[in-house]
């Protein structure tokens, strides 16, 4: 049987992450992933917006990851040249009732940490984006947005560089851990067992089912697991913004927003769909609740022009009734089995927050 030091679980962007963050440290690793490449799944289905942490509950893993891991991709993706864009984002209040709430907004955030939020009149908003209508807005100028594949390739690369291997097409189908060691079956075209002293598991959607499959963990450390699908719409007309558009968020969601790639191609979503199976396709009935939620912000947006385009599914390990989660990351002190690290629950901001949870999987393993 092979023995390694850290076996990885997922290469998504977490999985990347962390297995740089190992590698970098001197830790021998393997990444195991049951797909054909890295990101594949979550990490190449959803908004590739670097997130300010505006919302987050205070002190919630999420709030602090958001912002440190912000601070951390920028520079990563300036000393690095990956493609990437601080182009802001306008949060728009178009009643008076919304209005009131952007000061909350921007209270909530500084508490966050987030110290750059500006309170703008309309006319001040529309100075910035003239088609835009709205009573007042609030800029979030750390908020940008970032090319998730060549960020991702560099991780990988990075890790590489770092002696880390990867296995595509491996899925960890199960394991056992006992006294510190963990020994893991891994399927595909070419199953192998491997013995390894850190397991890290970073499967993402599938976290909790591989979490499961450890013999040892105890089941009732394991979360439930739901699923809420975001769907997109692409825009066929060219729209007139440079900032990231979102309306006041409503109870239960961010409200249908305005994200642009790195091209400029905008595109609207995610909505929140509870869903029991995984299932991609774009339902393009959907459209009908987009038309008037981004009209009440671009009114000129015209009859036809929302296409279905893709989604991503979070993976929730809260019911739709509780509104909000946190990421919840487990080491040995929490499940109290040695050499396992679990995480579960890496929604958005799992893409801002990817430096950030992989310096505090470095500090669970007591690297
Ligand atoms: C709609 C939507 C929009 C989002 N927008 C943003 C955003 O704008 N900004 C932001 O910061 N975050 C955003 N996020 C969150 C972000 O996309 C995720 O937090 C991040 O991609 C999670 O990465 P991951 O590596 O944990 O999971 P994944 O990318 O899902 O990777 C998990 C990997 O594990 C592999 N795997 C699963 N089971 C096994 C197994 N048994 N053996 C081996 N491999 C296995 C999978 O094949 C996969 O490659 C969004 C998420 C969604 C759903």
């Amino acid at each position: 049987m092979d023995r390694v030091d850290c076996v990885v679980v997922g290469a998504g962007v977490v999985g990347l992450a962390i297995a740089r963050r190992l590698a970098q440290a001197g830790r021998e690793v393997i990444v195991l992933e049951e797909a054909e490449a890295i990101g594949t799944v979550t990490s190449a289905r959803n908004s590739e917006v670097i997130h300010a942490g505006i919302y987050y509950r205070a002190g919630s893993w999420m709030a602090r990851m958001c912002v440190s891991g912000k601070h951390a991709l920028y520079r990563y993706c300036a000393e690095r040249g990956i493609p990437h864009k601080n182009c802001g984002k306008l949060i728009v209040a178009t009643t008076p009732r919304e209005t009131e709430k952007l000061q909350s907004i921007k209270a909530h955030a500084e508490a966050n940490g987030v110290l750059d939020m500006q309170l703008l009149s309309g006319e001040a908003a529309r100075a910035l984006e003239p088609a835009l209508a709205c009573d007042a807005a609030l800029l979030s100028p750390s908020t940008g947005i970032i090319d998730s594949h060549a960020y991702m390739l560099s991780l990988r690369g990075e890790a590489e560089a770092a002696g880390a291997a990867f296995a595509f097409h491996t899925p960890l189908i199960r394991a056992k851990a006992a006294g510190g060691v963990i020994e893991i079956d891994a399927g595909g075209e070419a199953p192998m067992t491997l013995q390894c002293a850190l397991l890290v598991n970073a499967a993402g959607l599938a976290a909790t089912t591989v979490a499961r499959h450890i013999d040892g963990m105890p089941l009732e450390q394991i979360p439930p697991a739901y699923l809420a699908k975001g769907n997109y719409f692409s825009c066929s007309a060219k729209a007139p913004f440079s900032h990231l558009i979102y309306p006041v968020p409503e109870p239960g969601g961010l409200g249908v927003h305005l994200t642009l790639d790195m091209a400029g191609q905008a595109r609207f979503g995610p909505d929140v769909e509870w869903i029991e199976t995984i299932d991609y396709a774009v339902d393009p009935a959907r459209a009908e609740r987009f038309y008037p939620a981004i009209r009440k912000y671009w009114p000129t947006l015209p009859d036809g022009a929302l296409m279905p385009s893709y989604s991503g599914i979070r993976p929730k390990i809260v019911p739709p009734a509780v509104a909000t989660q946190d990421f919840l990351m487990q080491g040995p002190r929490d499940h109290g089995v040695e050499g396992l690290i679990n995480l579960f629950g890496i929604e958005s901001p799992g893409l801002t927050s990817s430096l950030a949870i992989a310096d505090h999987v470095a500090d669970l393993a007591g690297l």
